[in-house]
Parts: C-alpha cells; sequence; structure tokens
C-alpha cells in the first residue's frame, strides 16, 4: 500500500525538492509513497489572495488565518495524521518517524510569517512537531525532514532491511563508527578487529563504541533509555 503524503504550503515550488533524488525520489517514482502538494493561497477567499492577517493583542509580523488553513487541511482531511510544523512542537524523534512509517501517511501544514492562528491547529487536533530548537523561516524545510525520515523507512526503500536497524538512534544509542578501505590511510590503520574476519569480536566492538560514543556525546539518549 502506498504511504501518502500531502503538503499545504504556500510555497508549492520547495516540493518535492531533495525528495525528487536518490532514495526517496525512486520510492516516489515507483509509488512506495506518494506526494500531493496544496498552495493555501488557493483557499483564499478575496481578490488580493489573502491568507494572513495582523496579530491579535499586536507585534511584529503576520498569522496564517484560521478559515484559510482550515479549508486547505478540509480539501485533503482523512484518516491520516495531520501534523503541523512549528518550533512550539514535540521534537521530532526517530521513534516518531518510526511510528509514521507504520501507518497510512501524514498531512503536513508547512507555517510563514509568525505562524498559524492556535484556533484551527486545536480545532483540527493537530500534532505540532519541531525539527529542533532553531527557527526555520518556514516550515517546508522540517516537512522535508520529517518526509525524508519517514520515507527511507517504508518497506523496500532502503536495499539491505538491516540497515535501519543498526543505525542510529534506533537502539536508544548513537551508531559505532565506519571504516573502509584503504585500510591504512595517511598512517592511520582501521582498527584491527574489524580486519579479524572474527563476527563475534566485531559485533562486540561495535556494541562497546556505540556505547562509549553516546555517553560522550549524548548522555541524556543513555539517561532516557529503558
Ligand atoms: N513566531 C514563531 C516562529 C515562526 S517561524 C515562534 O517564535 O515560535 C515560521 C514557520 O516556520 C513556523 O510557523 C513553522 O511552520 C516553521 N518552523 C520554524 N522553525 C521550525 C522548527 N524548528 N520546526 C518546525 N517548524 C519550524
Amino acid at each position: 500500500m502506498t504511504w501518502r503524503a500531502s503538503v499545504l504550503t504556500l510555497f508549492p515550488a520547495m516540493f518535492p525538492g531533495s525528495l525528487g533524488q536518490s532514495l526517496a525520489g525512486r520510492a516516489l517514482e515507483t509509488g512506495v509513497w506518494s506526494l500531493d502538494v496544496t498552495n493555501i493561497r488557493d483557499f483564499a477567499n478575496d481578490r488580493h489572495k489573502t491568507v494572513d492577517d495582523t496579530p491579535f493583542g499586536g507585534g511584529a509580523g503576520m498569522v496564517l488565518r484560521p478559515d484559510i488553513v482550515d479549508a486547505a487541511v478540509a480539501s485533503v482531511a482523512d484518516d491520516r495524521p495531520v501534523v503541523c510544523l512549528t518550533p512550539r512542537g514535540r521534537r521530532f524523534t526517530q521513534a516518531d518517524a518510526q511510528r509514521f512509517a507504520a501507518g497510512p501517511g501524514a498531512i503536513l501544514l508547512c507555517g510563514r510569517y509568525e505562524g498559524i492562528d492556535q484556533r484551527v491547529i486545536e480545532a483540527r487536533a493537530m500534532d505540532e512537531v519541531s525539527i529542533g530548537d532553531y527557527v526555520l523561516s518556514g516550515g517546508e524545510l522540517a516537512a522535508l525532514v520529517l518526509l525524508d525520515s519517514i520515507v527511507r523507512l517504508l518497506p523496500g526503500v532502503m536495499g539491505a532491511a538491516e540497515s535501519a536497524e543498526d543505525e542510529s538512534f534506533s537502539a536508544g544509542l548513537l551508531e559505532y563508527p565506519h571504516y573502509t578501505r584503504p585500510a591504512e590511510w595517511q598512517g592511520h590503520r582501521v582498527p584491527d578487529v574489524l580486519l579479524s574476519g572474527h563476527h563475534g569480536a566485531v559485533a562486540a566492538w561495535r556494541q562497546a563504541e556505540s556505547k562509549r560514543i553516546t555517553r560522550e556525546r549524548r548522555p541524556d539518549l543513555l539517561a532516557a533509555a529503558p
């Protein structure tokens, strides 16, 4: 079954963007997933195609109107979750990517300017998601990030099935380091164990490296592990 993505944006030309390339692009062509992009401006109802207005209570910037956004969401709404990209949302993780990949698809709402009127976010019970603690100028790059991380998990998208199992975050740890030929480069040798041909020893070394690197770089991940 095709995993279905619908994106609502004021800048439809930003899609499929990077998702038209490489693994995601191939999977889009072969129908593993589908992407439709809706221009929120198409739901404006005045001559000037206005989608935003000034914030109640004053302050800088413009806010996307709830009636216009609601009409845009209604045009694609079905059984899929509606995700609102916002720096005020819960931080997106690999576990979220796995959960979305297991579902039928997602509707992704990209904000611009100061953001979106909170009433439509609540009325549509949107899942408010952030990709990190920084502010982008629009939700489009965030939507591309979510979709990239989800699509690569869909069955048949990645080459070897196990490449998704080992990687960073899937076991609550960062991944071990990788090495390839030449075995010696600028005087630096690859760790001997990797050349030993001893699968058990390699697995043990990788597990230990995973833990060491996670402890050094992301102790928060270890603290959160079950
Ligand atoms: N005034 C808002 C920021 C608006 S940025 C605030 O201070 O919270 C404009 C749009 O970019 C947002 O509506 C959102 O859709 C998107 N955006 C910005 N940063 C983001 C992030 N870290 N994660 C997801 N979306 C983000």
